[in-house]
């Protein structure tokens, strides 16, 4: 079978020639799911200029008007539910009904924002000066550029790329280059939908190179990044020198609170979801779970047990609950971890090494790069992976005296993206509301699963600027002009 190419899209056209990167199936690196077109620098000022001239008449579209344009692009996704799904576990490893759900999420999320263009409102309040009318409305930024990282390859652009659209934004979208075939299915979508030219491009090729384009292209006045602590540190030093709009959504270390009066099995569940499901890689996956003394060896076996139950496998094939690494990188990550976490005097109660030998459905696990799910007990606060963002399948189990200590643990990183208690307690609860550090919290749920119709961000070192998703997203990619009228 031939491996198809898929080009960038500039000034809504596709670019399908010049030198190409692979993008190889993480639990199969025999198979190149697609060959993808490498942009340069030179393609981000391309993109820019036509973003820049579509701009004005895009921007001057009524907002139900563009919200037609979202909601046929949800429609075509809707149409290639399965196929972009099975693209999505193909390059990104993750398992088919999970790449299922984040596929469903990406267009529930542009029907969501196709809505926002029938309610861009704005804000009318009394003049204390007679005979004068006072209010505010919404208007478009410019041109955003967007950068998103690998892990939710579809639903992580489209919570970006919608709510910039609906404001009458033009875009510039730079996908990781290990997972660019998903939100391909977007842009895609886009020309399919009859989205005018130059109002959205998308550009794959080097992050270092795509990326320092796009934060210094001439019309860009608005940088949405999610991604590493490393890489949106570099975008905020860069962007904040020419005055962009900046939007971060980094790394956790994210916790979860188990008490002794926590319903012990659901605990448990959510616990073991969190940190292993989508093989540990969502931002928001548990990765420290601190348990009240009282019944600590009794949750900690019980994780154990429920660990190893796992089925690590490809997963395309039935009955699989953990998928891949993305890459060789990741994998190598989730290996050096637990590495430290053994010198450091830690022994894995189960995993702790790369899976290489037959598969639950007799896959040649060794063409991937899987991780066998691995749990270590008895981490202290100053331990590396305690405090490190490790982005894999570990999970770190911390002993806390009682919920005071816990809480004070699970504040004790410099993360807050998500968090979760797991007790019967409400008072506990209220406490863990106002006193936990995070931007998302979890109650007697996993940590990770959010929707899209709410705020999504963390805060410290986790986040920077306006939040994401729901009504917030609006904040980010328009900006008020407010008028000061006499009659
Ligand atoms: P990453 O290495 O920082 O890459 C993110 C994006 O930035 C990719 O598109 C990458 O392109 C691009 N990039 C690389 N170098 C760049 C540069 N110098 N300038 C501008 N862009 C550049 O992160 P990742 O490994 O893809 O994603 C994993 C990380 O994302 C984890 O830390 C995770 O916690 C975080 N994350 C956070 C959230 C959240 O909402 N807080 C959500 C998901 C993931 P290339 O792929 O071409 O290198």
């Amino acid at each position: 079978m031939s491996i198809p190419t898929y080009g960038n899209y500039i000034n809504g056209e596709w670019i399908t020639s010049g030198s190409t990167f692979e993008n190889r199936n993480p639990a199969n690196t025999d198979e190149v799911v697609g060959l993808f077109v490498k942009g340069s620098a030179a393609d981000v000022v391309r993109a820019d200029e036509a973003a820049q001239a579509a701009f004005a008449s895009w921007s001057a579209l009524p907002g139900p008007a563009r919200g037609n344009y979202l909601y046929k692009v949800a429609d075509i996704l809707d149409a290639k539910f399965e196929a972009i799904s099975a693209d999505m576990t193909r390059e990104e490893g993750k398992t088919l009904p999970e790449a299922k759900g984040e596929v469903r999420r990406a267009i529930n999320i542009f029907r969501y924002f196709g809505g926002e263009g029938s309610r861009l409102g704005g804000m009318i309040v009394p003049s204390e000066r007679d005979r004068v009318h006072m209010f505010a409305f919404r208007k478009a930024i410019g041109v955003v550029g967007l950068i998103t990282p690998w892990n939710f390859p579809i639903a992580i652009p489209a919570w970006k790329i919608a709510p910039a659209l609906i404001c009458g934004n033009t875009v510039i979208v730079k996908p990781a280059s290990v997972s660019p075939l998903s939100s391909w299915h977007i842009v895609n979508a886009c020309h399919e939908a009859g989205i005018p030219k130059g109002v959205i491009n998308f550009i794959c090729g080097s992050g270092g190179e795509i990326g320092e384009a796009l934060v210094n292209a001439k019309n860009v006045k608005a940088i949405s990044f999610t991604g590493s602590c490393e890489i949106g540190e570099w975008v905020h030093r860069e962007a904040s020198k020419r005055k962009l709009r900046i939007q971060l959504e980094m790394g956790g270390k994210n916790p979860t609170i188990v008490l002794a009066d926590a319903d012990f099995n659901s605990a448990v569940e959510n616990c073991v979801n969190a940190a292993m499901f989508s093989t540990g890689q969502k931002c928001t996956a548990t990765s420290r779970v601190i348990v009240e003394e009282a019944i600590y060896d009794k949750f900690v076996a019980a994780v154990v047990e429920r660990t190893k139950k796992l089925k690590v496998g490809d997963g395309m094939k039935p009955g699989i609950d953990i998928g891949p690494a993305v890459d060789k990188g990741q994998m190598e990550t989730d290996l050096k971890y637990i590495g430290i976490a053994k010198e450091q005097g830690l022994q894995p109660l189960c995993g702790g090494e790369r899976l290489t030998g037959t598969g639950p459905n007799g896959e040649d696990l060794s063409k991937g790069y899987f991780v066998a799910p691995t749990v270590f007990a008895d981490v202290t606060e100053a331990m590396t992976l305690a405090q490190e963002e490790v982005f894999g399948p570990v999970l770190a189990i911390m002993k806390a005296k009682d919920f005071e200590d816990a809480l004070r643990i699970a504040n004790n990183v410099p993360f807050g993206l998500s968090a979760s208690v797991q007790t019967s307690n409400l008072s506990r609860v209220f406490e863990f509301i106002y006193k936990m550090e995070a931007g998302l919290l979890t109650v007697n749920l996993p940590s990770a699963g959010v929707e899209y119709q709410l705020p999504f961000g963390g805060t410290k070192d986790s986040s920077f600027g306006p939040k994401e998703q729901g009504p917030a997203a609006m904040e980010f990619y328009s900006d008020y002009k407010t008028v000061y009228l006499k009659y």
